[in-house]
């Protein structure tokens, strides 16, 4: 099968390797479409701590195409949306945290290949009005699910701002509407992106460079800041700049990856005073099935900007660090 190894830097090679085997408790997944994420990006430029010489992609969807023994047969032939944990259900850290956290399942990604081999809970079958392109938008759909539903908003009379409206902020958006958020505040550079908030439920859309956000959010909340504030950027200049935009004992989620090695940017006496609650967001949590089922219902028109060959890989990670278009996927059986 051909696969994209990553080798650190901007380095790929497209190489010709077996077809994994199949091994107890595991399927074999035929993957239809594989999502290059920011953390990808993050990844080749050396702000995401990853080994090298690693296949990477883990938004992905697929069909199953073989099971072993122990596993239900009734998988095979199904297409599912793959998490990239697929916890084990009965560690102490899947009953206590969540099945991200799993101890014993460890994560798998792998979405840049022909296959790949994943643990049977790591498979969600995908609803019948789902397509199989759109259902590798499954794992950053569940990322914002859990991360907003780590949230307590005040029941009414609650306004959110949401910072950068790339895939991940719209669809914490979207999430927010859905637990009842009155007013989403988005703010984004870029016309497309800041457009297409709308259609994932934001009520005033902002373009920081040429307003003012902090005025903005004041006016609209009689003065008192935000009740939460998310940074869907992962710069740390950025969510330096969301501080002031929260009212007193108002939540902020970090639902953009930052640098590793980067510190909170902002007056830590404020933070103490005015109660604000920080919330780091970074995974499925056990919400994968849920955002699932979530999707058909959701406005993806215009989301997946391009499908590229395998091949392209390195070209297209490219493109999307250069923040055109808002996800390109692969289809490494194309
Ligand atoms: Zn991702
Ligand atoms: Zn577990």
């Amino acid at each position: 099968m051909k696969c994209m190894t990553w080798r650190g830097n901007n380095n790929f090679s497209l190489d010709e390797i077996d077809i994994p085997k199949i091994r107890p408790g595991m399927c074999l997944v035929k993957i239809h479409t594989a999502g290059i994420c920011g953390t990808d990006i993050h990844i080749t430029q050396g702000l995401f701590p990853s080994p090298e010489n690693v296949i990477l992609g883990h938004e992905f969807s697929g069909t199953v195409v073989e099971v072993s023994q122990n596993v239900d047969k009734s998988l095979l032939g199904k297409d599912i949306a793959a998490h990239t944990v697929g916890g084990c259900g009965k560690c102490e850290s899947c009953k206590r945290w969540t099945k991200a956290h799993c101890e014993v399942n460890r994560r798998r990604i792998g979405g840049f290949s022909q296959y790949v081999l994943l643990y049977e809970q790591a498979l969600s079958i995908i609803p019948s009005n789902l397509s199989l392109e759109n259902a590798s938008l499954t794992e950053p759909a569940s990322a914002s699910l859990s991360c907003v539903e780590m949230l307590k908003p005040p029941p009414s009379n609650n306004t959110a701002v949401v910072v950068g409206n790339g895939l991940l902020g719209l669809f914490t958006i979207y999430f927010l509407k859905q637990i009842g958020i009155e007013k989403i505040i988005s703010s984004e550079i870029d016309n497309q992106r800041r457009n297409l908030s709308k259609q994932f439920g934001a009520d005033i859309l902002v373009n920081p460079i040429e307003e003012n956000l902090t005025e903005i959010v004041s006016s609209e909340t009689n003065g008192y800041g935000a009740d939460i504030v998310v940074e869907a950027v992962g710069n740390p200049k950025v969510l330096e700049g969301c501080f002031p935009l929260i009212r007193p004992r108002g939540q902020m989620l970090l639902v953009g990856v930052n640098p590793k090695g980067s510190k909170l940017p902002f007056d830590l006496y404020e933070m103490h005073r005015n109660e604000i609650s920080v919330f780091g967001a970074f995974g499925q949590g056990n919400s994968f099935e849920r955002a699932l089922n979530h999707l058909p219902n959701m406005p993806l028109t215009n989301i997946i900007s391009g499908r590229y060959p395998l091949e392209q890989l390195p070209k297209i990670i490219q493109k999307s660090a250069n923040l055109e278009g808002i996800k390109f996927v692969i289809g490494p059986n194309d």
